[in-house]
């Protein structure tokens, strides 16, 4: 059987035997993928190994500042002008959450999977699947502990990130004793929790109250009062100035309603693709819920993406939730 303490070894053994590596983390990155992707840069750093990252989507603004976060490239195009045999992919349910990126990889790469999604389908070559990690953040300070580096205070920085992001600012079910006791480390290490704070949560952008208020006019329930959803056209985010980094947070609103058991943020993509957000208040699995669409996340926040048109795909996703009590 594997312990996590094996795959870790078998991690460890992975970044130590390559070199050239290419280290992707999910499309649209959020503050977890973004502090991971730039926390195993820098582990990479240390060992003297080089190393390029790729992302397909923008870093969100507010995470420029990590260390590394303006090395991350924005892949849109295809194909790339090279490819890598050593892959590192970080908070990535599966592989289709790789992107564009996955057009870096060479056909026989080797792959070190890193991840702490319960739907993670141990896609790697190496697979540290952590499901009761907060971050994937949190497993990569395991994982730095296990070399004979320091972490400095640009790479605790970049995990505290990913833990304060994943977890809603410590507040969520997944906020465990050993997130507090890693973030207290890493406090230790010189970071600045409540600059994070600021930066990364309270702090709101124009437009991101301009399309939140556009989201809320959209409201609609359940007779029943336990389902809400919101929905944002691609007009919406024209009118609003919004880029995808300014919906974080709005999925929150329709699942924070008393009496509301699943909260869903539709965002309409394009007339044909609409990326759904799942949230519970405890009692449906959305994770096993995205999954029947092709998706997946954690038990109370996943999101899947679905082809059709928005009328369609609400009746679908509604049905499907009822199905689920
Ligand atoms: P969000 O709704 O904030 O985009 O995502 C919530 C959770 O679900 C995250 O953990 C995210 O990684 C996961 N998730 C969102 N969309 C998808 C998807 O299309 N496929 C998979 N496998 N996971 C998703
Ligand atoms: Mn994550």
């Amino acid at each position: 059987m594997h312990t996590y303490e094996q795959a870790l070894q078998s991690g460890k053994k992975f970044l130590l035997e390559h070199d050239d590596y290419l280290v992707v983390s999910h499309v649209q990155p959020d503050g977890d993928a973004v502090s991971s992707t730039v926390t195993v840069g820098w582990l990479l750093s240390c060992l003297g190994k080089t190393f390029t990252m790729i992302n397909e989507g923008e870093i969100p603004g507010r995470m420029r500042f990590l260390w590394g976060a303006d090395d991350i490239v924005n892949m849109t195009e295809q194909p790339p002008a090279r490819k890598f045999k050593a892959v590192i992919c970080v908070d990535c349910a599966d592989f289709a959450r790789v992107g564009l990126t996955r057009h870096y990889f060479e056909e026989d790469a080797v792959i070190l999977n890193i991840d702490h999604h319960p739907t993670n389908n141990a896609y790697g070559t190496v697979n540290i699947i952590k499901s009761d990690a907060a971050a994937t953040a949190e497993i990569l300070f395991d994982l730095v502990s296990l070399f004979p580096v320091t972490l400095n205070k640009d790479a605790a920085t970049a995990i505290y990130t990913g833990l304060l992001t994943d977890t809603g600012g410590f507040r969520y079910a997944n906020t465990s004793p050993n997130v507090m006791t890693t973030a207290s480390k890493l406090l230790e290490h010189g970071v600045d929790g409540p600059y994070l704070a600021q930066t990364l949560l309270e702090q709101v952008t124009l437009p991101q109250v301009r399309i939140l208020n556009q989201a809320l006019n959209s409201l609609q329930m359940t007779d029943d009062g336990k389902i809400a959803w919101v929905v944002v056209t691609p007009e919406d985010m024209i009118t609003c100035g919004a880029a995808n980094e300014d919906l974080e947070g709005i999925v929150n609103y329709p699942r924070n309603i008393q009496g509301v058991e699943v909260g869903i943020f539709f965002k309409i993509i394009n007339d044909s693709a609409v990326k759904v957000s799942l949230r519970s208040a405890g009692k449906v699995d959305v994770a096993e819920l995205a999954q029947t669409f092709g998706g997946g996340g954690h038990v109370l926040a996943a999101g899947c993406r679905l082809e059709g048109t928005l009328e369609d795909i609400v009746a679908k996703v509604l049905k499907q939730v009822n199905a689920q009590w």
